[in-house]
């Protein structure tokens, strides 16, 4: 396999400011470090270099998007509001997501980091492709920032893939540890983009990404959210990967298949309560290649979104890259006996009849014609 590494260190200067944790300083918080800071990534990036990983991929230099191919998704409005904030000093995109002066340049160049491996993949340059950019995107609404997210990134490089690149099906699965809002709306009524949102149920936004919000109109059926309950570990997500997410891919057969990938999923992630390890994002990547293999050639783009365990995202998002790669380096995650170790990692009848909830909904996810094969149109 040829994996595509898309990586631009300016990503790494979007600046969320002074905060405590999730939420601005002030009152009775201290300021401090925001949990959406660049430590996760850089370590994550150093890590893949150190394993030997990063000699082995394909670098892939993200362009930034133009704004026509934001306002695909973004209203021209709220890109304009962003960019004048951004030019005097920053501000906050809205539903707490701050940034600092030049984050606009830096949001254009996630979210055209997500269009260029789109593009590396579909042109063939490499089988598949990582794009570890910042700020994250799957939050961002039409006309408003949310959770740390100003474009969408994954929703941009969909709409590209869809509109300037002619592919008739997209499917997106979205498993960073929040609902995928902004993701859900961007293609709620089109039956093209197959929507898929694996979640911390009730966890952020708050009261969003119930299982009974599956499409509407002419996209009735191609979304579907699988809200897990708090305390899930592998075998609730390996179920949902098995029993929702492979399924629904085999009915739609997408041409591309987008991963929203966050890792706040893991044991240790400050803002979820969840148990993944590094094995768990191993094994549900390869469930996923293996569903894309049968219906695109095994097209898969991710791209990254949460996670914010500094010492825990570096080991998973190196699972998931050696996955991608067909590469095991001799790195050994010391993080993972102790997760694993942990009880309540099988799934439970709670947690199987929220997957049971999700399962139904396959049925309904509108199928790819009869004899349809993958084409990059
Ligand atoms: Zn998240």
């Amino acid at each position: 396999m040829s994996t595509g590494w898309v990586w631009h260190e300016r990503c790494m200067w979007h600046d969320p400011g002074s905060a405590g944790g999730p939420l601005p300083a002030g009152g009775w918080i201290e300021p401090g470090t925001h949990v959406e800071n660049v430590e996760t990534k850089r370590r994550m990036r150093n890590l893949v270099e150190v394993s030997g990983l990063l000699a082995q991929l394909v670098a892939v230099a993200p362009r930034p998007a133009t704004v026509d191919e934001v306002c695909r998704v973004h209203d021209r409005g709220y890109v304009e509001r962003i960019e004048q904030m951004s030019a005097s000093g920053g501000g906050d995109a809205g539903n707490m997501t701050p940034f600092g002066p030049g984050s606009y340049e830096i949001a254009l160049l996630a979210a055209g980091g997500a269009i260029t491996a789109t593009d590396a993949v579909l042109d063939g340059e490499v089988d598949n492709c990582y794009a570890l950019v910042r700020p994250p995107g799957h939050h961002a609404m039409r006309d408003s920032g949310c959770g740390f997210c100003i474009f969408n990134n994954v929703a941009i490089a969909a709409a590209h893939a869809r509109e300037a690149r002619g592919l008739e099906r997209v499917a997106i699965v979205d498993w960073d540890v929040h609902h995928g809002n902004g993701l859900q709306d961007a293609f709620y009524e089109d039956p093209s983009v197959l929507t898929i949102s694996l979640h911390q149920d009730g966890n952020f936004p708050p009261n969003s990404g119930p299982v009974d919000e599956n499409g509407a109109g002419a996209g009735a059926g191609a979304h579907i959210n699988v809200p897990l309950p708090a305390g899930s570990g592998d075998g609730a997500y390996q179920a949902a990967i098995e029993r929702v997410v492979v399924p629904a891919l085999d009915r739609h057969r997408p041409q591309l298949v987008i991963v929203a990938s966050g890792y706040d999923a893991s044991g240790m992630d400050p803002l979820a309560q969840m148990m993944l390890h590094s094995d768990s994002y191993r094994a549900m990547t390869r469930k996923v290649m293996d569903a894309a293999g049968e219906s695109c050639e095994g097209r898969v783009v991710v791209c990254h979104e949460g996670g914010y365990s500094p010492f825990i995202v570096p080991f998973c998002g190196l699972a998931l890259i050696e996955t991608l790669a067909g590469v095991r380096t001799e790195v050994q995650d010391p993080y993972m006996p102790i997760i694993a170790g942990m009880p309540g990692h099988e799934l439970l009848d709670h947690q199987e009849q929220a997957v049971a909830r999700a399962e139904r909904l396959v049925p309904t996810v509108p199928a790819a014609p009869q004899g349809t094969t993958a084409t990059t149109g």
